[in-house]
């Protein structure tokens, strides 16, 4: 019998270790499909704080778990494919293990939807991101593209315009499905400029170059161009990893783990939502790290009582 397993190996679920590895709660995590999480699809991360040089994502990741190690965390490389919250002790399997456990912490994070095209996989963090407030400070002075048409795009454009001199919106229809305030916002602001019907075709570039350019494609005539931009950001919306969890625990309309108010209790008594799969809001290394830091407080609390 496990006091606690957390599932998930982002900032959320590597912080929640820590904390409750130095509780003496002996955590076991269990890493998932992409160890370490979104970060590790970036380059340099400047705005996580304690490193006045920035790091490189991975390595912030790395130094997370050699962290977590060090306290006394049992850490698995495997992933989570089914769990049982409804009865207790909590049940939860992976690879040909059931492992037993008084409390679980979801950290399983939400994945950025991708376009789907192999040029965007491979200039991933070599200028396309999925994170505007991660790197937008790197396209000062440059110009660049936005791929989306929900409130994310819009809030992504309108922010990066601080920084580019132009940013283009390519939507793939003609009308926006954001809100009419977000639509107004973007469509007041002079940097912003819209390229309708149209679809990304291929990034342009390479990892040392980063991008250069795209090649767009219409909708109705398929016709192409060239557009050059020195970067991409995907705005198409998120997806929180909560597949494993749906009929067993309470999420929003979007699929989002709801927690309480001020906590990272969910409707579940003994099992604790952190990062990204519960915050659809913020969706930062910083944010995550604090809920996860207040899961496994949580969690040691819950135990001694
Ligand atoms: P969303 O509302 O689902 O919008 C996704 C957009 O991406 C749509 O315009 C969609 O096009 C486009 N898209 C999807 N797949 C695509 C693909 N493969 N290629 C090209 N375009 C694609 O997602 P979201 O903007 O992330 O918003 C999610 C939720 O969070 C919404 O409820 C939103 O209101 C909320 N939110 C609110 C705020 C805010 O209020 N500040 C900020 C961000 C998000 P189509 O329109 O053609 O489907």
């Amino acid at each position: 019998m496990r006091n606690m397993v957390i599932i998930g190996s982002g900032p959320a679920g590597l912080t929640a270790a820590v904390y409750a590895a130095r509780a003496n709660l002996q955590p076991l995590l269990i890493e998932g499909k992409e160890p370490g999480g979104q970060l590790t699809l970036t380059t340099l991360v400047e705005n996580y704080p304690g490193f006045g040089e920035g790091i490189m994502g991975p390595q912030l990741m790395e130094e997370m778990r050699k962290q977590a190690l060090r306290f006394g965390t049992e850490i698995v490389t495997s992933y989570v494919y089914a769990v049982k919250l409804k009865e207790y002790p909590f049940r939860v399997y992976f690879a040909d293990q059931e492992v037993t456990t008084k409390t679980v912490v979801i950290s399983t994070g939400s994945s950025a939807k991708l376009i789907g095209i192999e040029s965007e996989l491979q200039l991933m963090g070599h200028g396309v991101s999925t994170c505007a407030t991660c790197d937008g400070f790197f396209y000062r002075g440059r110009e660049i593209a936005v791929v989306g048409g929900g409130d994310s795009a819009m809030e992504e454009a309108t922010f990066l315009t601080k920084f580019a001199t132009t940013v283009f919106v390519i939507h793939r229809r003609d009308v926006l499905r954001a809100s009419k305030i977000m639509q107004d916002r973007a469509f007041s602001n002079p940097k912003i400029q819209f390229i309708w019907d149209t679809v990304v075709d291929h990034v342009v570039g390479t990892k040392e170059t980063g991008v250069t350019g795209l090649k767009l494609k219409k909708v109705k005539t398929l016709e192409a161009s060239d557009l050059k931009v020195d970067g991409l950001f995907v705005a198409i919306g998120h997806n929180p990893n909560t597949d494993i969890f749906k009929g067993q625990i309470d999420l929003d309309s979007h699929g989002y783990i709801k927690t309480q108010p001020d906590s990272t209790r969910t409707n579940i008594p003994g099992v604790f939502a952190c990062g990204d799969v519960q915050d659809p809001v913020f969706r930062q290394a910083v944010t995550a790290a604090g809920t996860g830091c207040m899961a496994a407080i949580e969690a040691e609390r819950w135990l001694e009582h």
